[in-house]
């Protein structure tokens, strides 16, 4: 495991640091006390992530210890007791990832959720769209100080064929005064394609237009930033949109599935059944629609207990997501579930449906209560249909024939 290291000789500000940087990092923890200590430390091993020092240590009250560890390439983060404008341009310029005031629990949470961000960081590819070479590649040492994925576009027409060929692309940082598109043109024919789940895009310019910003984000983009920057004002920007990007990820990702058995939702099942089933019509392709039901489910409740109906719940959402990895399934009631075949007509989605319910039938299912066994009916549609709702009606009234001629039984549309 790659390791940290925490430089301080305060025992109370080293010992709040390990235990947050403990509990939080997926990494080593290495403490030492002052320079002397750091240093052969440091040599005992070569797979230093990040380290965390303080400016003042009794061996190195000017931040000796800082460079030592920045020429050995450790992004370091500095903590320190005061800062002013001087003191805060000397540490930038060495090159340190951000510096950390000492005021309290909230600063070394601070310290250490940067440590986070840095590893996170490691897997955000970043483009950066600029016709000049010099602000171009300063903005990219930025970020691979910060460790990201830079990558560079020297005009917007470049900038916009590199996002719609990489969906790794996470941040784009662009200027506006490009050759070939500009940055509004840029952001304007992204913003077609990509919301700020996909991309978050930040602008930038020089100060001699004021009205810039705004325009800018009325386009689409998330933030701006004038020329000149600080780095510090860069990082927190970039940073920003960052985990706000990944805030709205995390939202979506929650509001499309279920939080039981993670599989998708019925808002999920929804959408991608109206896309998959316009692209069917378009193409004159199958594409059937499965909606299962456990049988006497409640008797598994009413016997067991609603905890050992959530295992029989999730046994059986597992079993399909599993059985129907290439196509969609969704849990879009209690013990309701659909699937959805594109490229296959009712018949032939039948087929893999009965295999699956056999196998469900005959699985011996572990729970609390010990082995049970569960079955289910499922009624499958097909296209022509108008839309995802009459094909779902069309299902559920399969599904009803199912349960009446018995259950542990799926039922096709013939025609
Ligand atoms: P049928 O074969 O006709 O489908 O009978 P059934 O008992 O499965 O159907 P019914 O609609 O009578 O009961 C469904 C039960 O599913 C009732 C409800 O309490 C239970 N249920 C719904 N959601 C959950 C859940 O999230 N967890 C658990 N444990 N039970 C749930
Ligand atoms: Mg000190
Ligand atoms: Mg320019
Ligand atoms: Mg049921």
């Amino acid at each position: 495991m790659p390791s940290v290291l925490i430089a301080e000789d305060s025992i109370v500000v080293q010992k709040i640091l390990r235990h947050l940087a403990s509990r939080e990092l997926p990494f080593d923890i290495v403490c030492a006390q002052d320079r002397a200590q750091a240093l052969e430390t440091l040599k005992t091993r070569d797979d230093w992530f990040a380290a965390i020092v303080d400016l003042n240590l009794p061996d190195a009250p000017d931040g000796e210890l800082i460079d030592d560890v920045l020429a050995k390439g450790i992004p370091t983060i500095v903590l320190t007791g005061s800062v002013d404008g001087a003191k805060r341009d000397s540490l930038t310029r060495r090159g340190i990832v951000d510096y950390v005031l000492k005021e309290g629990r909230y600063s070394y949470r601070y310290a250490i959720n940067l440590v986070n961000r840095l590893h996170a960081n490691k897997t955000i590819k970043v483009l950066v769209a600029e016709d000049s070479t010099t602000a171009r590649r300063y903005i990219v040492e930025l970020l691979r100080r910060h460790n990201f994925q830079a990558i560079e576009a020297e005009n917007g027409e470049q900038a916009l064929e590199l996002v719609l060929a990489d969906n790794d692309i996470k941040i784009l940082l662009t200027d506006y005064n490009m050759p070939l598109r500009d940055g509004f043109e840029l952001v304007h024919d992204l913003r077609h394609r990509h919301d700020k789940t996909d991309i978050a895009i930040i602008g930038l310019s020089s100060a001699n237009d004021k009205y810039l910003s705004a325009k800018f984000i009325k386009n689409g983009a998330n933030d701006f930033l004038y020329k000149p920057f600080s780095h510090e004002e860069f990082f927190c920007r970039v940073t920003q949109a960052v985990e706000s990007m990944e805030r709205l990820q995390l939202i979506t990702a929650m509001a499309y599935s279920d939080p039981l058995t993670g599989v998708g939702n019925r808002r999920f099942f929804v959408e991608k059944a109206r896309s998959q089933i316009a692209q069917a019509q378009a193409s004159e392709t199958p594409l059937s629609l499965a909606i299962v039901d456990i049988d006497h489910f409640k008797q598994v409740n009413d016997s067991h207990g609603h905890d050992v109906g959530d295992e029989v719940l999730l046994f059986f959402a597992k079993t399909l997501a599993e059985e129907f990895q290439q196509f969609i399934v969704a849990r879009t009631g209690g013990e309701e579930f659909c699937i959805l075949f594109a490229n296959l007509n009712s018949k032939d989605a039948t087929v893999l449906m009965d295999r699956v319910r056999l196998k469900i039938a005959q699985s011996e299912v572990q729970t609390e209560a010990g082995v049970l066994s569960v079955t289910f009916s499922g009624g499958v549609a097909q296209l022509p249909a108008d839309n995802v709702e009459s094909l779902l009606k069309m299902a559920d009234q399969l599904l009803y024939k199912a349960k009446d001629a018995g259950r542990n039984t799926v039922i096709a549309q013939t025609a």
